[in-house]
């Protein structure tokens, strides 16, 4: 009984043992991997259609199930992102913060495009550059980024900003939603992780597609139908920012 007792605390010893043991990610040839820093930022808080909202994500959550996802949707690219720091950090609190966050709870789909509603900018006044890493691709958080919006970046760059409320699935008929963290597949609605993994897509170069391509596959950068596919132009372009960029080009 005692014999039994200590051998099954040599073997839950030794689980223990082989868990910590880090993935092998040197013996992975092709893997390049790419640093995050997550920003969960507090203080926007917006209403919209009676419907409060702040930052309900944490940092243990996008360093866990959010980040896991995204890379389960490039792992076809062998790239891999890691987590550089994920941290609830305040925005900056400049002089017209509140016509800011209404610019940004006021604005419709397009507008910005239109009429220059300045949502992006707006936003652009409230991240606090201090916290920006310099080279790792920074991920902002934001309650909500107007209406059917989910994220946004340029293409090459390092930013990313996401809002974890959204009234996409009505078409902003609707108060907005959380989203959803991860999504199983088939895709229906799209998931926090899958809107981070197709903002990052832009900033290793990629475009959306023609909307009448990808109409039998989702592909992740979008076009007829929504989904996680890469293609093969998709995956060698983003391989190639990756590569220059590691190499600070
Ligand atoms: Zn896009």
């Amino acid at each position: 009984m005692r014999a039994a007792g200590f051998l099954a605390i040599l073997l839950l010893g030794r689980g223990w043992a082989s868990a910590a043991v880090p993935p092998a990610v040197t013996g992975e040839p092709g893997l390049l991997t790419i640093p995050v820093r997550f920003h969960v930022t507090q203080g926007a808080t917006m209403t919209v259609k009676g419907r409060t909202m702040e930052v309900w994500v944490t940092p243990a959550q996008l360093a866990g199930p959010v980040i896991a996802e995204v890379n389960r949707i490039w792992a076809p690219a062998r790239i891999r992102f890691v987590v550089e720091r994920a941290e609830v950090e305040p925005l900056l609190r400049p002089e017209g913060f509140a016509d800011l966050l209404h610019r940004v709870e006021t604005a419709a789909r397009g507008e910005e495009e239109t009429r220059g509603s300045g949502r992006t900018a707006a936003i652009a006044q409230l991240l606090d550059p201090a916290q920006r890493h310099p080279t790792a691709h920074n991920v902002y958080l934001l309650p909500y980024l107007g209406a059917t919006y989910q994220g946004y970046a340029h293409l090459g760059g390092k930013q990313v900003v996401v809002g974890v409320w959204t009234d996409k699935p009505s078409g902003g008929k609707q108060p907005p939603v959380k989203a959803l963290l991860v999504e199983p597949e088939p895709m229906r609605v799209g998931s926090l992780a899958r809107t981070i993994a197709h903002e990052l897509g832009h900033n290793l170069g990629l475009v959306h597609p023609d909307k009448a391509e990808a109409a039998e596959v989702g592909r992740l950068m979008g076009g007829g139908r929504q989904g996680y596919a890469l293609t093969p132009a998709e995956i060698a372009a983003a391989r190639e920012t990756a590569r220059k960029s590691a190499a600070g080009k």
